[in-house]
C-alpha cells in the first residue's frame, strides 16, 4: 500500500499541477487505468494538464467519472490508481487524485457547462436513492434517452456523500456543483420521497433501479449501549453534516471525553469530527490490529494528527452509567489475534483478566451498517448470506425489471465503485428494455 501524506482537500496551483503532470511517464499499458473502477483515461487527462489545457483534462475525466471533483477528493487512491502507478522514487507515485481534483476545480471555476438535451425514448425508469450508484444509473439512462425520475428519502440528494462524509474531507460546494451538473443533464431528483420500489414496478415505470445503500446501524449490543450519551456513528455524522445543527452537538461534545468503537471510515470520521468539535479526549477502540483496519490510511493518519488516542486490540465489554442513566465510563478488554475468519482477517480473541476502564462521557458506536432488510424482505428479491441483494453481471436482480447497485449489493465499498456499478446496471436496464 502506498503511503500518501496529502493534506485533505488541498487543491494544486496551476504551476504545481503542471509540474506534477510532467512526472507521469504515460506508460503504454497504464496499470492505473485498470486500477480505477470507472476506468478514467489517466495518461490522456494528465497529458492535457501538461499542455496547460485544464478544462480539456476535466472533460476527459468526465467521459468515465460522473463526479470528478468528489472522486479526486475521497477515492481511496492508496488502494486504487495511485497504488498501481509505475513512477517510484525520488518523489513517489504521481498524485493522480490531486491532478483530478485540480482539473475538476478548474472546470468548476469556469462554470456554465452546457449539455445537449438527449431525445427521450418515452420509456420511464424509476431510480430509488440518489447516492452515487443512483446518480450514475440515472445519468447513464438519460444519456441513452430514457425518462428518469430519482426518488430520494432525504431532503437533499447525494446519499452518504451528503449525510455522512464530513465537510472537511468533501467540501459541499464541490459536491453540490457536481450534483447540479447531473440535474442539468435532465435527471429529475424528487427529494423527501421515500418510496416502495415494489410499488414503482407496479406503476408505469418500465424498470426500477435500487441504490438504497446500507443505512441501518449495527450496534455492539453490549450492556449499557442504550444509555444517554451513546450515539450510532451514522446518526452522529448526520448531525455533524447538518451544519448549523452542529452547534448543539458542539455543546454536547466540547470538553467531554469521547470513545469511538470501530476501525472503519465511519469510526475514523466520527473520531476526527469529535476531536474537531472540541472533545477533551477522543479514544478509538478497535478489536483487531492496524493491519486489519478497514479505514483509509490517510484517514487513520489524520485522526492521529488530530490527537485521537488509538486503543488497538481492544474491545469494549460494557458501558457504565450513573443513576441518571448517563454514560460515565466504558469497560474494555485486551484482544489477541487468532486464525483468519470468514472475512479473511485474523479473528480477535479476548485475553482473560485484562479488563480495564476508561472514563468517558460519550460513546459512538461505529461497528458497521447494514441494508434495510424490511424493504428487501417485502420485495422478495434474492439476497446473499449478508442480506445484500444478489445481482447478475449487469445489476439484474431475481425480479424481472428490478436492478440494483452500490452498497445495497456490496455491503459497502466506495463512491467510485458505486458509480461504476450504477453505470453498469444502466447498461443492464437498457439491454432489458431494448430486448
Ligand atoms: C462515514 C463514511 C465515510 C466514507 N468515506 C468514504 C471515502 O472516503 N471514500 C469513498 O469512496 N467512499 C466512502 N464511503 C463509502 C461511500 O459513501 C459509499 O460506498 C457510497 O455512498 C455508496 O453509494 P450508494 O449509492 O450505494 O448508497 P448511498 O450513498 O448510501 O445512497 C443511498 C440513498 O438511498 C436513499 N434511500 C434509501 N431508501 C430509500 C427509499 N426507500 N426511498 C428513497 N430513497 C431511499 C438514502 O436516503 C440515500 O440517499 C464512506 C461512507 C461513510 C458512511
Ligand atoms: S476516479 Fe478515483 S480511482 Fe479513478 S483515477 Fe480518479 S481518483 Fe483514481
Amino acid at each position: 500500500m502506498r503511503q500518501l501524506n496529502d493534506q485533505t482537500g488541498t487543491i494544486y496551483e496551476p504551476a504545481q499541477a503542471v509540474f506534477e503532470a510532467t512526472r507521469c511517464i504515460e506508460c503504454y499499458n497504464a496499470p492505473c487505468v485498470d486500477a480505477c473502477p470507472v476506468g478514467v483515461d489517466i495518461p490522456r487527462f494528465i497529458g492535457r494538464i501538461k499542455m496547460g489545457d485544464f478544462i480539456g483534462a476535466d472533460q476527459i475525466i468526465r467521459e468515465k467519472c460522473l463526479l470528478p471533483g468528489v472522486c479526486g477528493l475521497i477515492c481511496p487512491v492508496e488502494r486504487l490508481c495511485v497504488e498501481s502507478c509505475c513512477v517510484t522514487q525520488p518523489l513517489g507515485p504521481v498524485r493522480i487524485h490531486q491532478l483530478q481534483r485540480f482539473a475538476a476545480a478548474s472546470a468548476l471555476a469556469q462554470g456554465n457547462e452546457e449539455f445537449e438535451p438527449v431525445r427521450s425514448s418515452g420509456q420511464k425508469v424509476g431510480i430509488v436513492g440518489s447516492g452515487p450508484a443512483g446518480l450514475a444509473a440515472a445519468a447513464s439512462l438519460v444519456n441513452k434517452g430514457y425518462r428518469v425520475t430519482v426518488f430520494e428519502a432525504m431532503d437533499s440528494p447525494g446519499g452518504m456523500m451528503t449525510y455522512s462524509i464530513p465537510d472537511h474531507r468533501l467540501p459541499r460546494n464541490i459536491l453540490e456543483a457536481e450534483i447540479d451538473a447531473i440535474k442539468k443533464r435532465g435527471v429529475e431528483i424528487r427529494t423527501g420521497s421515500r418510496v416502495d420500489p415494489g410499488e414503482l414496478l407496479e406503476q408505469d415505470f418500465s424498470a426500477v433501479f435500487l441504490g438504497i445503500g446500507t443505512h441501518k446501524p449495527v450496534s455492539t449490543g453490549i450492556p449499557g449501549c442504550d444509555l444517554t450519551g451513546v450515539y450510532q456513528g451514522l446518526d452522529f455524522l448526520r448531525l455533524v453534516s447538518a451544519g448549523s445543527a452542529a452547534d448543539p452537538l458542539r455543546e454536547e461534545i466540547a470538553g467531554r471525553r469521547v470513545a469511538v468503537v470501530g476501525g472503519g471510515d465511519v469510526a475514523m470520521d466520527a473520531a476526527i469530527s469529535a476531536a474537531r468539535l472540541g472533545a477533551k479526549r477522543t479514544h478509538l477502540l478497535y478489536r483487531r490490529s492496524y493491519q486489519e483496519m478497514p479505514a483509509i490510511e490517510s484517514e487513520v493518519s489524520l485522526a492521529q494528527q488530530e490527537g485521537v488516542l488509538f486503543w488497538i486490540l481492544t474491545n469494549p465489554t460494557r458501558i457504565i452509567g450513573d443513576e441518571q442513566g448517563r454514560v460515565t465510563s466504558i469497560e474494555c478488554r485486551e484482544m489477541e489475534l487468532g486464525e483468519p475468519d470468514d472475512s479473511g482477517r485474523r479473528r480477535p480473541i479476548p485475553v482473560a483478566g485484562t479488563e480495564f476502564k476508561l472514563d468517558v462521557d460519550i460513546v459512538i458506536e461505529a461497528v458497521g451498517q447494514k441494508v434495510d432488510s424490511d424493504l428487501i424482505g417485502r420485495l422478495g428479491v434474492e439476497t446473499d448470506s449478508a442480506g445484500t441483494i444478489r445481482v447478475g453481471e449487469y445489476g439484474d436482480t431475481s425480479l424481472p425489471g428490478l436492478f440494483a447497485a452500490g452498497d445495497v449489493i456490496s455491503g459497502g465499498t466506495t463512491v467510485v465503485q458505486a458509480l461504476a456499478e450504477g453505470a453498469r446496471a444502466a447498461e443492464g436496464i437498457d439491454r432489458y428494455l431494448s430486448a
